[in-house]
């Protein structure tokens, strides 16, 4: 049965729907159904974190004959709109960017929800207390370049972003909201998207280099682009 024009279904989807075989059957349902989708794909980090499921999201996306958006993802929810997803949504909060599986304990919980704020050379979602550490390394060193931790967003106004560990919700959502943003109008192609990922590779690269700190980039920008293709 087709659904209205105005329809989309939102399919909550264990991750292994994005392995053969089951990337195959949800092709074929999905085309069958004609009604737009919005996957919501169940984590309890981050769903696109590896090749297998980054691969078959692309194979989705290359044979959907519908549209197909993404709810609650993480960064890499450019990335699948480079690959023809119609829409991301990219959440602002850790609990925003994917579905805590069922199965498990469930999302975690404390009083101190912890705060993330994107580095834009680094194209990551990063606790703000570790935003502040790295603040702190440049003050440290008169000779360290500091130019990795301002923010020329609108929101920041080329303000440090170790202010974001004292600043509000509402400021921290607008510099995330703002650097998507600016990102979204760079990664219109999977070229752009490839090179976005290896520009932020290069900046932790520097980081090693500049500061001595080793900060393992987020596993999504290896599944989107292995080391083998760099
Ligand atoms: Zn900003």
């Amino acid at each position: 049965m087709r659904a209205g024009v105005n329809v989309t279904a939102v399919l909550p989807l264990h991750i292994s729907w994005l392995a053969d075989p089951g990337v195959k059957f949800l092709i074929s349902e999905v085309n069958q159904r004609e009604t737009p989708v919005a996957l919501v794909l169940e984590h309890a980090s981050d769903p696109l974190r590896t090749q297998y499921a980054v691969n078959g999201l692309k194979h989705l996306l290359s044979q959907a004959q519908v549209s197909v958006g993404l709810l609650c993802t993480d960064i890499s929810g450019l990335g699948a709109i480079a690959y023809g997803a119609s829409w991301a949504a990219v959440g602002v909060t850790s609990a925003l960017r994917h579905l805590y599986p069922a199965d498990k304990k469930g999302r975690p919980s404390g009083p101190q929800r912890p705060r993330h704020a994107i580095v834009p050379r680094l194209m990551t979602f990063m606790n703000v207390e570790r935003i502040a550490e790295g603040w702190a390394h440049v003050q440290r060193h008169d000779d360290l370049d500091e130019s990795l931790w301002r923010c020329d967003c609108v929101e920041c106004g080329n303000r440090t972003m170790d202010r974001f560990t004292t600043c509000t919700d509402l400021s921290l959502a607008a510099h995330n909201i703002c650097v998507l943003d600016d990102l979204h109008q760079q990664i219109t192609t999977p070229d752009s998207w490839k090179r976005a990922i290896s520009n932020a590779l290069g900046s932790y690269g520097w980081i090693q280099d500049e500061f001595h700190i080793t900060w393992e980039p987020p596993a999504f920008m290896n599944a989107w682009m292995p080391r083998s293709w760099r």
